[in-house]
């Protein structure tokens, strides 16, 4: 039997930024929880204020160690800090992964740093409806900034760039250069472009590269934003600075643009469409399950009507 859920006191603890509220409202993120709806009513009107930001990048590229750096120098600025590990390829969750552990290990004793992994496990509406609503889980709780890094691999850098205030796309010399950052289609979805692993050789050409390759895109009109281009070597913590004033200028630009609301309002009608779809979903499944549809396929396979004319049938029960 699952444990019954005080909304309310829930969510005033997580308001009160404790760690234990704010891992069991996301555990019912993570888990399609019924109560969820009421959580999210709840949570309606108390957010907006963390700056989200996305860190992705080739598996490899330093992701973890750059975060790791980042919370560091944010938490010297007083500044307390997410982070949403999301894992959209694995179905497992809650955990936490190798490099969520050692972050753990430096954070664990301050109360200003919450970590935490995230899966999606099959879950109907995906990263797309479950990471939003995390988000707004941390930004009710009083981070004021959130860093959503992506581990695994494939789509879902872009699907996380969809998500954030701010992306930071990290690559490396010799791992990414430009070309290949183009042809990942990750040109389009950074916002700051982080060199990492600058000790190594060949970073200057990636560089160099990189600002071509931006310079190509269609991006630099006047009044658009020119992603900047940073030089880091995250394991020995150098550069954290540029990256934050990067960010800090990327969010100014944000706001006096109109950006930020913009980009917040995509967001939101993404999640509103999820959430429709998964509902929609169900609700045919509940159809299915009361026969309605067996009726109607068994009519189209007896030649009594056709698949369209049956979907109609299906989609006017609904309304
Ligand atoms: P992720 O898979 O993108 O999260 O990458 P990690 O943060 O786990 O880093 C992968 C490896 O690269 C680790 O062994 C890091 O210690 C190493 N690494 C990270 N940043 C740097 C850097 O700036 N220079 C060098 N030489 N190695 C780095």
């Amino acid at each position: 039997m699952p444990r019954p859920v005080d909304v309310p006191a829930l969510v005033a603890a997580a308001r009160d930024g404790a760690p234990r509220a704010v891992a069991r409202l996301i555990s019912l993120v993570e888990d399609a929880d019924p109560a969820l709806r009421d959580v999210m009513a709840a949570l309606t009107g108390h957010t907006g204020r963390a700056h989200v930001i996305g860190v992705t990048g080739a598996p490899g590229v330093g992701k973890s160690t750059s975060t790791n750096m980042l919370i560091r120098v944010l938490r010297e600025q007083g500044k307390r800090v997410g982070v949403l590990a999301v894992d959209p390829s694995s179905p497992f969750s809650g955990g936490a992964l190798l490099g969520d552990r050692i972050r753990m290990q430096e954070h664990a004793l301050d109360q200003g740093v919450y970590i935490r992994s995230m899966a999606s496990r099959g879950h109907l509406g995906g990263l797309s409806w479950t990471t939003p609503q995390a988000l707004r889980v941390l930004d009710v709780a009083g981070f004021d900034v959130v860093l959503v890094e992506t581990v695994g691999v494939g789509q879902s850098e872009v699907e996380v760039a969809a998500l954030a205030d701010t992306t930071i796309v990290l690559l490396a010399p010799g791992m990414g250069d430009g070309i290949q950052a183009a042809k990942a289609g990750i040109l389009e979805i950074g916002d700051v472009f982080v060199v990492n692993k600058a000790d190594r050789d060949g970073a200057d050409a990636t560089v160099r590269d990189l600002r071509h390759m931006i310079s190509l895109g269609d991006r630099t009109a006047t009044g658009l934003w020119r992603p900047p281009v940073v030089k880091t070597v995250a394991s020995a913590g150098e550069g954290a600075g540029d990256v934050l004033a990067a960010i800090a200028e990327h969010e100014a630009w944000l706001v006096s643009s109109g950006q930020l609301r913009a980009r917040r309002i995509a967001r939101a009608a993404d999640e509103i469409e999820s959430i429709a779809m998964a509902t929609l979903r169900a609700r045919i499944g509940d159809l299915r399950h009361s026969h309605n549809v067996e009726t109607l396929a068994a009519a189209v396979v007896d030649g009594a009507t056709d698949p369209y004319a049956a979907a109609d049938k299906v989609v006017g029960a609904l309304t």
